[in-house]
């Protein structure tokens, strides 16, 4: 008979052990250490931060500070495990100021180096240092030392050989560093920021003021970026969205550019990024991500940060309003971009001079738009629907919700689920009443819905939440979509085909002409120069249903239409 192995006993781990796996989860590499040194050194209040790091902060990570320095008596404590200043009781968990909480980077950091922590605390005229190596403390000694506190940080990963076999070369880790450094110092404009390494200085930002800010924007994003960058500010009640959106065309391959700070923290979080992606929409291209550089302000309980140890993830208590909040913020931005654009063509449009019409319909004179498209230059829109637009001589009438629901069948024909239509998620999500058993299609059809761009939530067996619609259906009627939308789906029954088949009709029926009754010149020209690139031969005379060349007979007509109460557009001479 086998002989049984000893009973299992439990005891418990010495400090020094449990610090070393502590650390295994937040100290990852060099980089990680100076992130927790210089943010302990922004929650003590510093406003000069200088970091010193030798041979890519294998043999040296220094970081000092001017902040408020440490108590002598808790110097001692400060490398204790889960011993802190800046929570006293679980409720202050709820509503987290500081970058750092949970008490456990000092302690990580010295299990695994040899340490050494320098403090003189505000309103105290002894500084006294504090050794640890590899854990096991020294004493606590008076030292001459500014106020502020130093931390020294050699031999990282001594004692842990796999760590350290998995630190890269010198120069890696220097840029890990560098990049740790960039992040922080766009996360705190208002404190001055150095870095050297093996001696040499190669971050300096000054304390940047409100205005000042751009100059390290700069410094950081690049000339580049802040040249073509849209401006963001946007606020809803206590949520305030700002910063900078990178052009659309200047997309990456990485998402290396990306930086979005929640009240100071820069964090990464795929609900923050779905929805900057989304607003960017089609503007950039599937695989490819944007720069951007934000700031999210909120009032901090509504944020919940204690979900990873290294605090870059979050959870929002209300997530899809905040979701929805940076969608609208970043949208806006980019259309305040598209409506300068259309100020130019404007005025562009402008220039050539609005009393041609009328001259053209009386003489019939040959002339060349100086702006426009091979369907010409969009003149007036009748009914809300149809498009006059002069190209050369000749007047062409253009039914533009044709043109939109030709463009929408183009883009429908493309839609996988590698390539779902792009949806705009509702600032305020909309609640509509459904027939009896409809409940049931918008239940089993929810991914080929979603897939078209629709995100629709049942509340009860009679009622949806209407959350999202495909962003070029953005405008559309919710009655004329969602009825025809759910009693097509209830007939087309489980078919792929069919059930496909079914949305792509009832959207292209119910797509508007213009997002707006009043279409200016610019609206109408961008869906004209869509049209242009569809493949569609638009230097022809006719086409079927999308527009064609009026004859005399016609133009007569639209002159007394003109001058009746029925044109939409007045000459603007
Ligand atoms: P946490 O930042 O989560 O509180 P740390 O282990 O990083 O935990 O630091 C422990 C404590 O040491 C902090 O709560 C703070 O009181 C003190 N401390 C650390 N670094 C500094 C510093 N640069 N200036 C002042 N106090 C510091
Ligand atoms: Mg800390």
């Amino acid at each position: 008979m086998a002989v049984a192995p000893p009973l299992p006993r439990i005891h418990r781990l010495p400090e020094s052990v449990s610090n070393q796996i502590a650390a295994g989860e937040v100290i990852e590499r060099p980089a990680s250490v100076v992130k927790e040194l210089v943010e302990n050194s922004l929650d003590a209040g510093a406003t000069e931060i200088v970091v010193e790091v030798v041979r890519g902060g294998k043999e040296l990570i220094r970081v000092r500070d001017n902040g408020h320095g440490i108590h002598p008596r808790d110097l001692p404590l400060a490398l204790t495990s889960h011993a802190t200043s800046k929570l006293a009781d679980i409720s202050d968990l709820a509503c987290i100021n500081s970058l750092g909480f949970r008490g456990e980077a000092l302690p990580s950091i010295a299990s695994v180096s040899r340490f050494r922590l320098s403090s003189r605390a505000r309103d105290f005229d002894q500084g006294w240092v504090l050794s640890m190596d590899t854990g096991a403390a020294g004493e606590c000694l008076p030292a001459a030392h500014p106020q502020g506190t130093t931390v020294e940080v050699q031999h990282l990963f001594h004692n842990i050989p796999a760590r350290r076999k998995f630190m890269r070369s010198d120069q890696t880790e220097y840029l890990h560093i560098l990049e740790v450094i960039r992040s922080l110092a766009l996360g705190r404009p208002s404190i001055s920021l150095r870095m050297q390494h093996n001696g040499k200085q190669v971050f300096f930002s000054l304390a940047a003021g409100a205005d000042a800010l751009p100059a390290r924007v700069e410094q950081i994003m690049g000339r580049a970026f802040t040249r073509a960058a849209l401006p963001a500010d946007y606020q809803v009640r206590d949520l305030r969205l700002s910063g900078w959106l990178g052009h659309p065309d200047r997309h990456r391959s990485q998402t290396d550019r990306q930086y979005f700070y929640l009240n100071g923290r820069m964090i990464r979080d795929r609900q923050v990024n779905h929805a900057i992606r989304t607003a960017y929409g089609d503007g950039v291209p599937a695989g490819r991500y944007p720069e951007y550089l934000l700031y999210l302000e909120m009032d901090p309980a509504a944020a919940d940060v204690n979900v990873h140890p290294t605090k870059h993830e979050v959870r929002f208590r209300e997530a899809w309003n905040v979701h929805d909040f940076i969608f609208a913020g970043v949208r806006q931005a980019l259309e305040a971009r598209t409506q300068a654009d259309a100020g130019a063509i404007r005025e562009r449009g402008a220039a050539y001079s609005a009393a041609a019409v009328p001259a053209l319909v009386a003489k019939g004179a040959a002339t060349t738009p100086a702006a426009g498209c091979t369907l010409g230059l969009p003149r007036y829109c009748l009914s809300g629907r149809y498009i006059l637009a002069q190209r050369g001589s000749e007047l062409l009438l253009i039914d533009a919700r044709a043109v939109r629901a030709r463009l929408l069948r183009t883009r429908l024909a493309s839609v996988s689920e590698e390539q779902p239509l792009t949806s705009r998620p509702l600032l305020v999500p909309v609640d509509r009443e459904i027939e009896p058993g409809q409940a049931l299609i918008v239940e089993t059809h929810d991914a080929v819905l979603a897939r078209y761009g629709l995100n629709l939530q049942l509340l009860s067996p009679l009622c949806v939440r209407v959350c999202a619609l495909p962003a070029l259906l953005a405008h559309a009627d919710l009655n004329a979509l969602l009825p025809p939308l759910l009693a097509g789906l209830q007939r087309a029954g489980q078919e792929h085909e069919e059930v496909e088949a079914c949305i792509k009709s009832v959207y292209a029926d119910c797509v508007p002409a213009f997002t707006v009754a009043d279409p200016d010149v610019n609206e109408m020209l961008v869906l004209l120069r869509a049209l242009e690139q569809d493949g569609i031969d638009t230097g022809a005379a006719h086409h079927d249903g999308l527009w064609h060349s009026l004859d005399a007979a016609s133009i007569n007509a639209l002159i007394q239409y003109g001058s009746g109460a029925g044109a939409r557009g007045e000459p603007e001479a």
